[in-house]
């Protein structure tokens, strides 16, 4: 795969047996390619298989020994041939939250104080943004050219939330603006959304940090106040949360999770699940993937991000009304 493989697309209908036509726009957005053997025995309900990890598609598909996978060449589709053993396509199980496992690493803790920005966070959204556009409360203020609040619908059902500002963000003020977020706003096309229209883009943390360096502890500390208030003022029905640093700031909002022992949970054991994260003195469904700027640097594991997508829309469509 590569970065053509992400040409926007049109969605179109899926050439795929049991498989709907957003799910085959999603595949083909992410550029995922999907093989399927013909010759399934009637007793035998489909089968998918990917290029890579497994995840499972329809809770109908069933698994096939990778072997007797044989490419099909649909008419419509051109679907490349595997270049490692294909793997199978489930679908991610619905929630159940990992326990909390006891680790004995030494968890690393904000060393330096953190500023409390009470009055900063107490405002509208416009009060909000300017707060921010004007926080000097972390080393990032003196460094950046414009904070970094987000962007997006104001009443959204989504939120997506990332790390933190490149240089391509800095220079623009606004989210998600460079490589990864083209991949980005592929990847919601593909789940019919828009940056616009249901979504609200930020960022753990809304200035970036000097060469794209990894957050540190004490700016996230600094800087949650402030997407707590944006899931106070934004309301959103459901949470994406892209790539360990949003997981972790996030999930740390979840009865399931020690704080202790989360901040040593790779994504990997994130992902694949709905997690309930309480937050505005409400529970929200909460889904963990993969950065997009990850996925840029490991295409192998957007099959993985696709079966995410597939889980948080699930999700999103057996919520309840919003009240
Ligand atoms: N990566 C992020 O996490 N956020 C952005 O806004 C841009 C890139």
């Amino acid at each position: 795969m590569n970065d053509s493989a992400f040409q926007p697309s049109a969605p179109t209908p899926s050439p795929l047996p049991g498989l709907d036509p957003r799910h085959g726009a999603m595949l083909a957005e992410m550029g995922v390619n999907v093989w399927w053997r013909p010759e399934t025995p009637a007793s035998a309900p489909n089968a998918l298989h990917t290029e890579s990890a497994p995840v499972t598609a329809r809770a109908r598909l069933a698994p096939v020994a990778p072997p007797a996978v044989v490419p099909v060449a649909a008419p419509s589709v051109p679907l490349a041939v595997p270049t490692a053993p294909a793997a199978l396509l489930t679908r991610p199980q619905r929630a159940v939250p990992l326990p909390a496992t006891p680790v004995t690493a030494t968890i690393q803790r904000p060393q330096a104080a953190v500023v409390p920005l009470l009055p900063a966070v107490a405002g509208d959204h416009v009060a909000l943004d300017a707060a921010i556009r004007t926080c000097n409360a972390c080393d990032l203020g003196a460094r950046r050219r414009h904070a970094v609040p987000g962007m997006g619908d104001p009443a959204p059902d989504w939120l997506v939330v990332g790390e933190a500002p490149g240089e391509e963000e800095d220079r623009q003020g606004l989210p998600f603006v460079g490589r990864a977020g083209q991949l980005l706003d592929r990847m919601l096309a593909a789940m019919d959304l828009s940056r616009e229209r249901k979504v609200y883009i930020a960022n753990v943390i809304k200035c970036r940090p000097p060469h794209n360096r990894n957050p540190d502890p004490v700016e996230i500390a600094q800087c949650e106040p402030y997407l707590l208030r944006q899931v106070e003022l934004l309301r959103p029905r459901i949470i994406l949360a892209m790539g360990r640093f949003a997981a972790h700031t996030l999930l740390a909002h979840s009865p399931a999770f020690n704080p202790e022992t989360l901040r040593q949970l790779p994504l990997g054991k994130l992902r694949g699940r709905v997690h309930t994260v309480h937050l505005d003195g409400r529970t929200l469904p909460l889904i963990v993937t993969y950065h997009p700027a990850y996925l840029l640097r490991s295409p192998a594991e957007k099959a993985k991000s696709w079966a995410d997508l597939c889980l948080a829309l699930e999700t999103f469509e057996h919520l309840p009304d919003r009240a």
